[in-house]
């Protein structure tokens, strides 16, 4: 079987088949996080799921080149340099520093392009540029430049992709007031936004005067500028698919800069969102968590990453505090089923068992049915749990299982690391090797004790001995 995957494009489950010839190559693209604040576990339940899936493609072979964006200059973050008297650089690295903290406390892998939004200025000008000389782009009264959705489908292309749009509904013609009170169709979207006074230092030069990008147009010229033109994936949060990710394919089709016959992406992935206990996360409810909540309550973070990849992709999912419990205990079975499976190993290496990788390739080839998938390693977990209790389990098969579960834990990244052992227990090990070679047999088992009352035993490795956790 071959991997299948939802699209939003079609509203199908369809078989995932790459643009490169060799099909195996592939561009994804997830849209990262705006830096105004630290970001909130609704936010991370998307960018575990953009992880789990850049992890599913390599594990099946593809070599995945990651994209992940930051949105480094928008309203709020505008508010709040103003507010803080402080400079937009300063203010968002603190909050993207964080971020990237709060990604490796998650495990994800991190994304081999990481580009900040202020860093492709001249990159969304030159697109700007093209759609106003197309002629889909119009400059209003107030210097800012508008995308016009009329001359977009006046140009044979279409707008409403992802999501079915009511264009009456949508009242085409209208003028509206708010924010963007100059633009001819209500439909029409910022482009490129006239400095304001309130906008203060954050402005660049453009040919339309000085102002800054819209947030669409950002992810528009990130991703084709590091992925090219048409590349595979897309993904994002579902609130994202309208209209952020629709007015990406007007901005980036609508440059028409894409071969004959070729879209803008391939395949659109959108996560669904992640309640707490069952309602929309909001501060005034207190059920408000960013990971630094969580982790200061002592959960760690394979543990918040288990239960985020616990439910589909596609399945609005229920964090609750209870939830998380029954995820450490999920996961102390796991690991420990694998440290016993260490142990009758021993020092034996064997190829992964095939069983418990084949059911687990098999479930998430079902566009990423992950309750498959941890169905398929629970049972796993009982089975050698069986075989290990009545001693039936050979230091082979135990390798071979122990292997197959650190493959699988490559996509789930639910595993504990080996722990690294504090230098001045190395030292005592060192020690203890030299007492040994001295034939000083009462002080090496006098150290190995005092190792063993810290929570270390000594394990005999083919690079030599080194410390374990008991
Ligand atoms: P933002 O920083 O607001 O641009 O959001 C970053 C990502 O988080 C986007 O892909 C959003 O779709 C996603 N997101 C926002 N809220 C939630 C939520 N409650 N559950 C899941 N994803 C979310
Ligand atoms: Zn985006």
């Amino acid at each position: 079987m071959a991997l299948s995957l939802h699209n939003t494009i079609s509203r199908k489950v369809e078989p995932f088949i790459p643009f490169d010839p060799t099909g195996k190559k592939v561009g994804m693209y997830c849209c990262g996080p705006t830096v105004h604040d630290f970001a909130h576990i609704g936010n991370f339940r998307t960018f575990v799921f953009a992880d789990l899936v850049r992890r599913y493609l390599e594990f099946r072979g593809y070599q995945v080149n990651h994209v992940m964006n930051i949105t480094d200059v928008e309203d709020k973050i505008i508010r709040r340099v103003r507010e803080q008297s402080t400079t937009l650089a300063q203010y968002t690295t603190k909050y993207s520093n964080a971020f990237f903290e709060d990604l490796k406390t998650l495990n994800c892998v991190a994304p081999h392009h990481i580009p900040k939004a202020t860093d492709y200025i001249p990159e969304m000008i030159d697109l700007i540029s093209r759609l106003m000389e197309r002629g889909i782009a119009y400059q209003a009264p107030d210097q800012s430049i508008y995308f016009s959705i009329e001359k977009y489908q006046g140009c044979g292309c279409q707008y409403g992709q992802l999501v079915k749009l009511d264009f009456e509904e949508m009242r085409q013609g209208d003028r509206v007031s708010e924010d963007e009170y100059e633009k001819e169709c209500v439909a029409d979207f910022a482009l490129w936004k006239a400095r304001v006074p309130d906008d203060g230092e954050v402005y660049w030069p453009s040919p339309w005067g000085e102002g800054r990008p819209g947030w669409h147009i950002e992810c528009s010229a990130m991703s084709m500028k590091l992925l090219g033109t048409s590349f595979d994936l897309h993904l994002g949060g579902e609130d994202l698919a309208f209209p952020h990710h629709e007015d990406e394919i007007a901005q980036s089709e609508g440059a028409n800069l894409q071969e004959e016959g070729k879209p803008f992406v391939k395949y659109w992935l959108h996560g669904a969102h992640l309640l707490v206990e069952g309602k929309k996360m909001s501060k005034s409810l207190g059920n408000f968590f960013t990971l630094r909540d969580l982790t200061d309550q002592d959960y760690n973070g394979r543990e918040i990453r288990q239960l985020m990849i616990s439910a589909h992709y596609r399945e609005t999912f229920n964090f609750t505090l209870d939830g998380l419990a029954g995820a450490r205990t999920a996961l102390n079975r796991i690991n420990e089923c694998a440290t016993k499976l260490r142990e009758a190993a021993g020092n034996t290496q064997a190829n992964p068992a095939t069983e418990v990788v084949e059911k687990f390739t098999t479930a998430l080839d079902d566009n990423l049915n992950v309750s498959s998938a941890w169905a398929a390693v629970f049972d796993w977990v009982r089975d050698c749990n069986r075989k290990l209790v009545d001693n039936s389990m050979d230091p082979e098969t135990a390798a071979s299982e122990l292997a197959a579960w650190e493959h699988i834990d490559t996509v789930l990244g639910v595993g504990v690391d080996q722990e690294e052992a504090p230098a001045e227990l190395i030292e005592l090990m060192e020690e203890r090797t030299k007492a040994r070679k001295a034939k000083d047999f009462s002080r090496a088992d006098a150290i190995r004790e005092e190792l063993t009352s810290k929570g270390w035993t000594i394990e005999d490795t083919a690079e030599g001995p080194r410390l374990k956790r008991l």
